[in-house]
């Protein structure tokens, strides 16, 4: 019974008016019902690496499923067996041996509190259990991730319900020590943060020499790092991941988003053999979800992974952001409504002043360009973050800049 107001069924949030209705997509574009392309300058949210429409992957998802639905995760399948092993041997770090596999990043960050708990207990240290996070930071929509994010308006009104662990500015890394030691380090597992800060930050990213020191502080007191790479990782920032640009190495890795690439819901956790190690040989378990490891998902991120690969698409994040954030600077570096363009790679974000960023999205719809709103305090109130799929080319970078121009100045104007 579609109605104009027919999208409210699959949802609990008030949405705009009037939302295009998506049909097909095809690279960086997607296309609505009464014919529309939108360029899709968010890749969704930040999901889409290798672009839409890609109909090998379609190909590859359907023959696994055609062979295998549904076997429960610790038992081995064909393509739980092949991605495990491109992950380990192609992306993960060495002595990073073991890979978890969930749904979506909110159930990966979920699953990495669980694995840093675990491996302090079996390590006898049972006091440790407090997860100290930044602000701002998201680190997903269940309780215990919003317990450890920072950003406020999806954490409104749920306080009551979270667990309170200690939150440090996300860019003073001496701030970490003196939570520690407030805490009481012998209380605290680990330390959890984004290497570039994406839905609650707009691409903020930290000062030199923050990562080192917070690594340092880190295993002084005995307490794990955990880089939550659910945006930034698998290319997204013109590397492998997104830490890989602060000379530093964390204890976990989380990821999800680019890993299956928009085709397939899948994400991951992986641990140094160090961290592993202990919960394995004191025999605790990390139980898994139902629907984790999928094996056609697996099949799907496979397909992804080899784009990725094959295409040079890391490499191209690169350049392509570079031209991007040099665009921005250009068109908007003195705009009075515009703090700042900043981003690595393709995870590229404006920060606004004196507006919404709802009502530049919204600007930018009409204009046929999808830009993902960011921000929503403490630190960044309003945001965009650009982060297209990665294959876009330079006329549609020239049209996101203009439109992202065009829409404040029209916010600006009103
Ligand atoms: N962590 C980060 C850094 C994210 O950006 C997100 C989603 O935006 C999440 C976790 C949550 O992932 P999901 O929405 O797939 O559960």
């Amino acid at each position: 019974m579609a109605g104009p107001d027919a999208h409210d069924r699959y949802s609990f949030t008030a949405q705009p008016p009037n939302p295009p209705t998506i049909v097909r997509g095809d690279g960086v574009e997607l296309i609505t019902a009464d014919g529309r392309r939108i360029i899709d300058a968010a890749a969704g949210a930040v999901v889409n690496n290798v672009g839409h429409g890609r109909g090998e992957i379609a190909d590859v998802v359907a023959e696994a499923m055609r062979e295998l639905d549904y076997v429960v995760p610790i038992w081995p399948t064909p393509n739980r067996l092949a991605l495990a092993d491109v992950l380990v041997e192609r992306w993960l770090p060495d002595g990073f041996d073991h890979v978890f596999f969930g749904g979506g990043g909110s159930e990966a960050n979920d699953t990495a509190l669980r694995l840093v708990r675990n491996h302090h207990l079996a390590r006898g240290e049972e006091r440790r259990h407090k997860v100290i996070g930044r602000l701002p930071s998201y680190h997903g929509a269940t309780l215990a991730t919003l317990s450890i994010g920072g950003h406020a308006g999806r954490r409104d009104g749920l306080e009551p319900m979270l667990q309170e662990y200690p939150k440090v500015p996300w860019d003073d890394a001496d701030a970490l020590a003196g939570a520690i030691e407030a805490a009481g380090p012998e209380s605290v597992a680990a330390f959890i943060a984004e290497p570039v800060i994406g839905a609650s930050g707009a691409a903020l990213i930290a000062p030199p020499d923050y990562w080192t020191r917070i690594a340092e502080v880190c295993r002084e007191y005995g307490v794990l790092t955990i880089a939550d790479e659910v945006m930034t990782g698998f290319g997204r920032t013109g590397l492998r991941w997104g830490h890989h640009h602060d000379g530093w190495s964390p204890d976990v890795i989380v990821s999800g988003k680019g890993l299956g690439g928009g085709y397939v819901p899948l994400s991951l956790v992986s641990a140094s053999n160090d961290v592993v190690d202990p919960i394995t040989a004191a025999g605790r378990n990390v139980m898994f979800f139902t629907y984790s490891a999928h094996d056609s998902s697996c099949a799907g991120a496979l397909a992804v992974l080899d784009i990725v690969e094959r295409e040079g698409l890391i490499d191209r994040a690169g350049m392509q952001g570079s031209r991007l954030v040099a665009g921005l600077k250009r068109e908007l570096g003195d705009h009075p409504n515009v703090v700042e363009g900043r981003g690595r790679g393709l995870m590229v974000g404006v920060e606004l002043t004196g507006m919404t960023s709802a009502a530049v999205v919204a600007e930018a719809l009409e204009r046929d360009v999808w830009i993902y709103p960011a921000g929503s305090g403490p630190a960044v109130n309003d945001g965009l973050l650009l982060a297209p799929p990665m294959i876009v080319e330079d006329h549609h970078l020239d049209r996101i800049v203009d439109v992202t121009r065009q829409s404040i100045d029209a916010v600006a104007a009103r």
